[in-house]
C-alpha cells in the first residue's frame, strides 16, 4: 500500500521589483500574466524587458497572456526541507519558454508535453509570483 501523494508546494521568496519590471509585478498582483512583445519584429518573449531579445529593438510592449502552454522539460527535487518540488520550462502558446515552479500536483504527476496554466503564488512581503499547474 502506498502513502498518500504529497502535493508539491513550497515557499517562494518575494521577488525583487525594479523600475523595468514593476508593470509586470503590478499586473501579477491583479492576477494578470504579462509577456513581452516586440513592435518591430512582432515576436513574443519572456521574461518581460525593455529590449527585444530577438532583434534588440527598444520598441516593445507588454501584453496580457492567458498563461497557457505545455511542459518542455522539468526536474523534481525530492530532497528539500519543505518537501518535494519541481521546476522546469513551460513553452507558452505564444512561443516563449518560461522557467517556473510547478504546483498542485504530486511529484510524479508531471509529464513532458502536459498542458499547464499559470497561477499566482503569494510571497512574503512581495508580489505573487507566476507558477504553473496542470489543467
Ligand atoms: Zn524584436
Amino acid at each position: 500500500m502506498s502513502e498518500p501523494k504529497e502535493m508539491m508546494s513550497r515557499p517562494i521568496p518575494a521577488p525583487a521589483v525594479y523600475i523595468e519590471t514593476k508593470p509586470f509585478w503590478d499586473a501579477a498582483a491583479e492576477g494578470r500574466f504579462l509577456i513581452g512583445r516586440c513592435l518591430d519584429c512582432g515576436k513574443a518573449y519572456w521574461y518581460p524587458r525593455n529590449i527585444c531579445p530577438h532583434c534588440f529593438s527598444d520598441h516593445t510592449t507588454l501584453e496580457e497572456s492567458p498563461g497557457e502552454g505545455v511542459i518542455y522539460t522539468y526536474s523534481v527535487m525530492h530532497r528539500s526541507p519543505t518537501g518535494p518540488y519541481a521546476i522546469g520550462y513551460v513553452t507558452l502558446n505564444e512561443g516563449p519558454a518560461v522557467l517556473t515552479n510547478f504546483v498542485d500536483t504530486a511529484p510524479d504527476g508531471l509529464t513532458i508535453g502536459m498542458k499547464v496554466k499559470v497561477k499566482f503564488q503569494p510571497t512574503a512581503g512581495g508580489p505573487p509570483v507566476p507558477v504553473f499547474a496542470p489543467v
